[in-house]
């Protein structure tokens, strides 16, 4: 994939960038080494006055920051905005709570015949993160946010579609006092990431995106003995009990299911909803997703934007055909509309079995399985059957619900009368094939930690 903007509205490529020449790549490696090597002794104190010169100058460029995001990848400018929000406060968080996210843990030295002994947390070195162009700002801040305080240095190989918030980020951060090469954006495509992550100069990597590049980085990885994080699909379980109030209910699954044009990893993608209210929830689901206005992203009447690329379009296509050819039934959309940009309307299916793809896999746009299902057993034995186990949804007033659902549901995240979100301060990640390790919060901040155990006699 070429590095370049291109406008999915209209499929016209606005700008073209350069890829890193070999030279200027060995350069930022070498950069990134150096900088690590005295990064890792600046104060906490330090760089949390860093973060929070970048959150003061990402606050001032709010609206900027987000046209760029919506000219790059097709959300609308209202989701940028709120996106570029999540970032600005995570980088509040860090700044404020950094001492205490990366206080040392102590333990009980009379036990191991020491005077003193705990366990202090220190910098892994140059992390690479992949990261993809869903949530272009947050994704990358939220593996920065926490790396940098941690005194770690961050290498950045974002999507080839998003080059100029890759670049802003990497200026954001020179520019807020940060040391020359602590973060540094690569322009490179794919398949350089595994020189790049061979490269002994680099520790370790965290990559948000598709399985096969999940599976592709991981491979080099263990092969290296890195450290890797990965964040990889969902198709998050929404299920709908009758105690709720289905009014709230049904606006949160519309929310769930196109936020981001539908295109984020822990949208509610499939809907289990009990028999006694599926007529009704149906009835009131599909009325709203079919009164959401799909149109040019920058207009601020616009509920859904073009999705970000061609080759997406065309995935999200290819599972509604595939799952309409075996039987699927539609209840709302489910046709590309005529015209430029890469438009797909919200979409309502039912009758999704396990011969259909999007059974087993992720559908990457506004495209939404509903399911009657007789309890809340069938309907966890049903959303459990997925290999993904990212994030997951209850809407219930009964409390022995909820208990059951958080024991049993496979997920990393168990969201009960709320959208799942990510949280600067709380952990963030999945199971199964969904990925593993955690980001956010201070377990994220420690997946790239030398947790070094001191013991003194
Ligand atoms: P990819 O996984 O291909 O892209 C994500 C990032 O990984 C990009 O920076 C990409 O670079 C890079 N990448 C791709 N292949 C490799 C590889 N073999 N080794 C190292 N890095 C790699 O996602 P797509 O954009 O192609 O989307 C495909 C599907 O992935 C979506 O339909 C969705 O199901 C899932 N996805 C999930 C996301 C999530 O938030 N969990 C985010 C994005 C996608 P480059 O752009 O240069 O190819």
């Amino acid at each position: 994939m070429a590095i370049a903007t291109t406008n999915p509205v209209t499929g016209e490529v606005l700008e073209r960038f350069d890829e890193l020449t070999p030279e200027e790549l060995e350069d930022k490696l070498a950069r990134a080494a150096a900088a690590a090597a005295s990064y890792r002794l600046t104060s906490v104190e330090e760089r949390a006055g860093w973060l929070q010169h970048a959150a003061e100058r990402l606050e001032k460029e709010i609206e900027s920051v987000s046209r760029m995001i919506t000219a790059e990848m097709g959300k609308t400018f209202r989701a940028a905005e709120e996106e570029v929000v999540k970032c600005v406060r995570g980088l509040r968080f860090y700044a404020a709570e950094a001492p205490a996210l990366l206080r040392d843990l102590d333990s009980d030295a009379g036990r191991v015949g020491a005077k003193q002994t705990f366990v202090t947390y220190q910098p892994i070195g140059v992390v690479l993160a992949v990261m993809p162009w869903n949530l272009p700002l947050w994704q990358a801040m939220r593996f920065a946010a926490p790396a940098l305080t941690a005194g770690n240095v961050g290498l950045l190989k974002h999507a080839s579609n998003v080059p100029q918030c890759a670049l802003y980020l990497e200026e954001l951060f020179r520019d807020a006092g940060f040391p020359d090469d602590v973060f540094q954006t690569l322009l490179i495509s794919s398949g350089r990431v595994e020189q790049v992550l061979r490269d002994p100069r680099v520790a370790a990597a965290t990559l948000t995106g598709s399985e096969p590049a999940g599976r592709s980085v991981a491979t080099i990885a263990g092969n290296e003995i890195k450290k890797v994080v990965l964040e990889l699909g969902g198709s998050d379980p929404f299920i709908v009990m009758p105690s709720t109030n289905l009014e709230r209910a049904t606006d949160v699954a519309v929310k769930a299911r196109c936020l981001n044009n539908g295109q984020s990893c822990i949208n509610g993608k499939r809907f289990f909803v009990h028999q006694d209210i599926a007529d009704a929830f149906i009835e009131m689901f599909v009325a709203k997703m079919g009164a959401l206005v799909v149109g040019d992203p920058m207009d601020e009447g616009t509920d859904v934007g073009p999705l970000a690329t061609e080759s997406g379009r065309r995935d999200v296509e290819s599972y509604v055909d595939d799952a309409v050819a075996k039987g699927a039934t539609v209840l709302l959309g489910g046709e590309r509309p005529e015209g430029p940009g890469w438009f797909y309307p919200p979409t309502v299916l039912t009758g999704i079995t396990p011969e259909m793809r999007m059974y087993h896999e992720e559908v990457f746009g506004p495209v939404a399985q509903v399911w009657t299902v007789a309890s809340l057993e069938e309907a966890l034995r049903e959303a459990n059957g997925h290999p993904y186990g990212l994030g997951s949804n209850l809407w219930s007033e009964d409390e022995a619900e909820h208990e059951l659902f958080v024991r049993d549901v496979q997920s990393g995240m168990a969201f009960i009368n709320g959208n799942t979100t990510s949280y600067p301060e709380i952990p963030f990640g999945g199971v199964k094939r969904s990925g593993y390790g955690r980001e956010l919060s201070d377990l994220g901040m420690r997946e790239f930690m030398n947790a070094k155990t001191v013991w003194i006699g």
